[in-house]
């Protein structure tokens, strides 16, 4: 997954970071990347904050989309 920026023609920087799905908790596979020019900044770590307090697994947000339509 992606999250961040990736500027063009910009080197990607791989890390792992532990998430769990926000309502069943079941923990995902963290595999995130980032552009490098924005990996750390304080932008950066707070979309990451935001990031892991809305994460939903993959059926749990399926769950949800079915529930909306
Ligand atoms: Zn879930």
């Amino acid at each position: 997954m992606i999250i961040g920026r990736i500027l063009e023609n910009e080197k990607k920087v791989r890390f792992n970071e532990k998430i769990n799905c926000n309502k069943c908790e079941k923990q995902v596979p963290g595999g995130l990347q980032t552009g490098e020019s924005y990996y750390q900044t304080s932008s950066f770590k707070k979309e990451l904050e935001d990031f892991k307090k809305s994460y939903l697994c993959g059926v749990c947000r399926d769950a949800k989309r079915l529930k909306k339509d």
